[in-house]
């Protein structure tokens, strides 16, 4: 999986996703991350890439060009990389840049968009590569947004200085299903919001702790019994912290029952 960042602060995503999991991930070759700075696309002397809003209003947005420069250098980087892995699905233009014949899937972060769900994550690792594009002031000309996003994706109902800490939120989902990014890719299928139920709660060594047992049953070896045990403990669960998902899980009418309490 490839990941394109379009952003103004490229040495922030980067220190952000190059530890842990991620990290390793990028080293073993099974990611790969480019954060392209916009900055480097402005067309004045200035370097600025922001300016007034027409019409006037609070704060500066940014330039069209610049983005849409930037988004070009983004297109003609997975043609490059497609070119050398041998697929034929890039087609050079006239001037000679290489070109893709289908279109990145263009994410801009913005809180107008829709919410990032665990579903969304699965739908985005699916594709090969992923291009981000991360505003920041009061955000960017509509114009350019219209020519090249494909989605509108928000984090939440609140509004943050830019798109960078969104776009390292979704990197981070997406990645950790792609196959080989965990160690075991088992431990991304059992998680909350699998089939609209939250995970069971978990214990590990030791089997006391302040004077509280793990429950008995997960020392039992029982594997059946076990899996009925955490079953039910994420149907008590989610009932309990987030009712409004059971609506969409598919229980049994035992389970109903349960939750019902
Ligand atoms: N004026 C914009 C509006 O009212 O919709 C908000 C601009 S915000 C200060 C600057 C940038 O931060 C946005 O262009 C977007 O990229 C990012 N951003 C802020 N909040 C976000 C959120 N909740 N989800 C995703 N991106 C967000």
């Amino acid at each position: 999986m490839h990941f394109y960042i379009m952003t103004l602060f490229p040495e922030m995503v980067m220190q952000g996703l190059g530890t842990s999991i991620i990290g390793r991930a990028m080293e073993k070759g099974i990611l790969s991350i480019d954060a392209v700075n916009i900055r480097d696309y402005a067309f004045n002397k200035h370097n600025s890439v922001d300016d007034y809003p027409y019409g006037g209003g609070a704060g500066m947005l940014m330039q069209a060009e610049p983005v849409y420069q930037a988004y070009r250098a983004v297109e003609a980087k997975i043609a490059a990389g497609k070119k050398a892995d041998g697929d034929d699905s890039s087609v050079p233009i006239e001037d000679g840049t290489p070109a893709i014949r289908k279109k990145p899937r263009v994410v801009y972060l913005t809180p107008q968009g829709k919410t990032f769900t665990q579903g969304m994550a699965e739908e985005f690792a699916k594709e090969e590569e992923l291009v981000f594009l991360c505003g920041h002031y009061e955000g960017i000309d509509e114009r350019v947004l219209e020519e090249i996003v494909t989605d509108y994706v928000s984090i939440g109902d609140y509004i943050l200085t830019g798109g960078e800490l969104p776009a390292m939120i979704m990197v981070d989902a997406v990645s950790r299903l792609v196959p080989g990014v965990l160690h075991n890719d088992v431990s991304a299928e059992f998680e909350s919001f699998q089939d609209n139920l939250l995970e069971y709660p978990q214990y590990s060594r030791p089997e006391v702790w302040h004077e509280k047992r793990v429950p008995e049953i997960l020392l039992s070896g029982h594997h059946a019994n076990i899996e009925k045990w955490r079953r039910e403990q994420s149907v008590l669960r989610t009932a309990r912290l987030r009712p409004d998902l059971l609506e969409k899980a598919d229980l049994t009418e035992a389970e109903r029952v349960l939750a019902r309490g």
